[in-house]
């Protein structure tokens, strides 16, 4: 029986981690939920599966739930609350696993306590490993913590790639990695409409149901961009070895192609449970709910390049990658502050990828050495894209 703490219980990977844990209840016990806000739905999970912790992340939401659960059928749940409480619960004797799937920076330190500590860590949240890099995937190693990956296309990686690719010797075996992308709701849109986007159209994605913040990140391709950084740091690979293939059927996940000629690709329905399934059951396998893929559905697959005029913030994460340091740090944290401001409205589609750019040319890079300063970067990016908004003067 292993213990399971979900950080970002509430959200769309959180709340798909629940289906799958709740359909292996001999497998797996449900230990931690946090959610930041939603308390609603973090007591109905409560009520559903009945934790030993539940964690409110914000501390002005946090007394209201307190009292919901004192007066209910579950009050012997021990509720905390604030950031600190989500690293309390990350690192718990009682948890083997940890579902990471806190959207943005705000999962960094809770999901690196979870590595530090040697849990197993189920990664949904990129944004975490690509502000950290190095640091992350050291943190890893030097505990022995197994590090499973639930983007849908670096869990179909993982699937494809060589046993032990993580000691870099059967990592010669691979040619390069085939990154799919659906290329989101307007790869086909002209490019001069582009800037009309709305926040109501860009989180309507063709394919998957996921967060809002995600959701426009699939439409501009940052999505894309950091999971780019994301594969060469989970499978030791350089940038050039990553190929972005826009895929709009989302059938096949993603693809490693090997010196021998042999292409190995992942298929399914699009569906998260598959690859939190995978990594919950790893090195097993069971069963996660999604529809099994009826390949006579799969009328026809198409692949092509992407279109780096349509998709700028593709090249913004190649060129972060590139000068590396702590320029991806500040790439995500850029794009953080970019896409909040896109949904509150306060700035056009178009205008994400050159308010990135301009954080990126004016935070000077420094070598990620060590926590305190990828944090002094992420905080340094986030102020100076908030003045290019500011000047932005709409
Ligand atoms: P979501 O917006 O649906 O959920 C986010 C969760 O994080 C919620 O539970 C929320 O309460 C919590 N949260 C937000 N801010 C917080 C804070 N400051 N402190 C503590 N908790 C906070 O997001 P999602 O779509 O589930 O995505 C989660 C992560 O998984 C993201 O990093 C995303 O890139 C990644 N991911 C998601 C999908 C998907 O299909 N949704 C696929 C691949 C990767
Ligand atoms: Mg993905």
């Amino acid at each position: 029986m292993k213990g399971l703490c979900i950080l970002g219980a509430t959200g769309s990977i959180g709340v798909s981690t629940l289906d799958v844990a709740a359909r292996h209840p001999h497998l797996y016990k449900v230990v931690a939920l946090t959610a930041n806000s939603n308390i609603d739905v973090l007591f109905d999970q409560c009520l559903a599966h009945q934790p030993q912790y539940a964690v409110v992340a914000d501390e002005s939401k946090a007394q209201e739930f307190k009292n919901k659960i004192a007066s209910s059928t579950v009050s012997d749940i021990k509720v905390l609350s604030g950031a600190k409480a989500l690293e309390e619960v990350a690192t718990l004797d009682e948890v083997d696993s940890v579902m990471a799937a806190i959207v943005g920076a705000a999962g960094l330190l809770p999901t690196l306590a979870a590595a530090k500590a040697g849990k197993t860590v189920l990664l949904a949240n990129k944004e975490a490993l690509v502000m950290s890099g190095d640091i992350f995937m050291s943190a890893v190693s030097e505990s022995g913590a197994h590090l499973l990956p639930i983007d849908s296309e670096h869990n179909a990686i993982f699937q494809c790639m060589p046993a032990h690719y993580e000691t870099g010797t059967d990592g010669k075996q691979v040619r390069r990695i085939l990154l799919t992308a659906s290329g989101g709701p307007f790869r086909e849109m002209p490019i001069e409409k582009m800037v009309d986007v709305t926040p109501e159209q860009a989180v309507a994605h063709p394919n998957w149901d996921m967060g809002k913040k995600i959701s426009v990140d699939s439409a501009t391709m940052m999505n894309k961009g950091l999971e780019m950084i994301e594969a060469c740091l989970l499978f030791n690979m350089s940038p050039d070895q990553i190929q972005v293939v826009i895929h709009p059927q989302s059938v096949i996940h993603s693809m490693v192609d090997y010196v021998d000629g042999t292409v190995l690709a992942q298929m399914g329905n699009p569906d998260m449970r598959i690859p939190i399934a995978h990594a919950m059951a790893w090195p097993e396998r069971f069963e996660s709910g999604a529809k099994p893929l009826n390949i006579f559905d799969v009328k026809r697959m198409d692949f092509e390049e992407p279109n780096l005029e349509r998709f700028p913030c593709l090249r913004l994460a190649y060129k972060a990658i590139n000068a590396g340091g702590t320029m991806p740090t500040v790439l995500n944290a850029a794009n953080e502050i970019a896409v909040e401001a896109f949904l509150n409205r306060e700035i056009k589609f178009t205008d994400i990828p050159v308010i990135i750019e301009k954080a990126m040319d004016s935070v000077p890079v420094f070598s990620a050495g060590n926590l305190e300063v990828i944090l002094e970067h992420d905080g340094k990016a986030r102020e100076t894209a908030k003045h290019i908004i500011a000047e932005l003067n709409y």
